[in-house]
């Protein structure tokens, strides 16, 4: 499901999210399609329905506008030929006209066009375009791209400053650029902080009455996980020999105090950037996007850590795609990876923001539901998994179904991270024998 995180005073509501009937996820905004072909509009919004996305696929010119007068989609995709040679161009361009924010929009054709076509959907405003068998994992992967593209994820930022009135300071000037902050006086609580905040990038004090700055850093940098988070020295030590010392103990930046709004953003954004895009290529899967197998699991065990603490339970699963060989034997690996991110892509839309995906091996996922109790969980996959089975792959020659077998559990007393993923497995094997395409829960003895 889509959902924003809750606010703390939320959360003994929150294990109830999946409880009460299996809630189809709150559509984001709907996307409009407009292709010569109606029907084939149709029956792609009908796809794309599967995948958890609102689609209305709109028959005339006058519908689309509307439409658009009423609620601005999250994107457009538009046949260049609709509604006469061309003229989807013109009528795409024309909506476009007055918006405060461009919408994504996504150009397509039945046929390979020439450059000056191409150039014209670029001055209309288009952001893709695509040509031939429109389908509908690689038309959702292309709007999601769009869509993300345009959606601002806000950066965090620990502030680690002995001082409040200090901390507060550094962090007005960031929360008004957007950036999510905390700030942490006892420099002594950092490891269990970070941990518990995940930030992208630290701000660090030089002289604290615990411990130092670049002590700090030390021990930060000794944890594996946090080897890439940049660390920003804030202090108004000017000598620039204690500066260059502190600098090689694991800071990136110095800054100086006082220092500008404009410098202080620059700088966080800067290396906030950069560390996302290192720690992306660490902890995704190049394929999928998803967590890779390492990540998940570290995730399961952070989850665990705190369902613990919070009293709350925590499911697991584990999913693998059925006959995968045969996919591949008779269709090729590009047909075995367009299912594969498919079926990635599937797992996004219809799971919840807070709950964690990963792609454990092959064909092979995991994912990690916290908050969230065995019964609920099962519901939750098992609809998953009717859905999925529904997609269709154009193929030759027959379109291509493909289902998913999946074990889930729940944590109980005696578990860690590692035996945890072990049931799942356990349960998945079950699911296969008991003939594929289901989902087997193993409840607590
Ligand atoms: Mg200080």
């Amino acid at each position: 499901m889509i959902q924003s995180p809750q606010p703390s005073q939320e959360r003994a509501k929150r294990s109830s999210d999946y409880v009460d009937d299996v809630p189809l996820p709150p559509l984001r905004k709907p996307v409009y399609i407009l292709l010569q072909d109606h029907d084939r509009a149709e029956r792609l919004a009908q796809q794309l329905e599967f995948f958890g996305l609102g689609v209305h696929a709109l028959a005339t010119a006058e519908a689309f506008c509307a439409a658009m007068r009423g609620r601005l989609p999250a994107a457009i995709v538009m046949d260049v030929d609709f509604s006469g040679p061309g003229c989807g161009l013109l009528l795409a361009a024309q909506a476009q006209l007055g918006l405060d924010q461009a919408v994504p929009l996504l150009f397509f054709s039945l046929h390979e066009t020439d450059t000056p076509t191409r150039l014209a959907a670029v001055r209309a405003g288009g952001q893709a375009f695509m040509t031939g068998t429109l389908e509908a994992s690689s038309l959702l992967e292309k709007v999601e791209m769009l869509t993300n593209a345009t959606q601002y994820d806000p950066f965090r930022v620990l502030i680690i400053d002995d001082s409040r009135t200090q901390a507060l300071h550094t962090e007005r000037v960031l929360n008004s650029a957007g950036m999510i902050t905390r700030s942490l006086t006892e420099p002594i609580r950092a490891m269990a902080e970070l941990a518990d905040f995940q930030p992208d990038l630290i701000i660090l004090d030089l002289y604290m009455p615990d411990c130092t700055g670049p002590e700090l850093a030390k021990v930060i940098r000794h944890n594996d996980r946090y080897v890439s988070v940049p660390i920003i020295y804030l202090s108004a030590e000017d000598d620039l020999n204690k500066q260059l010392d502190a600098m090689s103990e694991g800071g990136d930046d110095f800054l100086t105090k006082p220092v500008r709004s404009r410098q202080l953003l620059t700088t966080v954004r800067n290396r906030a950037v950069r560390a996302r895009h290192l720690k992306a290529r660490m902890v995704r899967d190049s394929l999928t996007g998803l967590y890779n197998h390492t990540h998940i699991l570290q995730l399961l065990e952070d989850c665990r850590l705190r369902a613990r603490r919070e009293q709350q339970p925590l499911s697991f699963a584990m999913l693998d795609i059925d006959h995968f060989k045969k996919i591949n034997d008779r269709h090729g690996h590009p047909m075995g990876d367009r299912v594969i991110k498919s079926l990635a892509l599937f797992l996004k839309q219809r799971l919840r923001k807070t709950d964690y995906i990963g792609r454990y091996g092959g064909e092979e996922f995991a994912i990690v539901l916290p908050n969230t109790p065995l019964s609920a969980a099962y519901k939750v996959l098992d609809e998953i998994r009717r859905r999925f089975a529904e997609i269709i792959y154009p193929a030759q020659p027959h379109d291509l179904h493909c289902t998913f077998s999946a074990g889930v559990v729940q944590l109980d007393q005696a578990h860690d991270a590692l035996s945890m993923a072990s049931a799942a497995d356990e349960a998945l094997y079950r699911a296969k024998h008991a003939g594929r395409n289901c989902v087997v829960r193993v409840d607590p003895a």
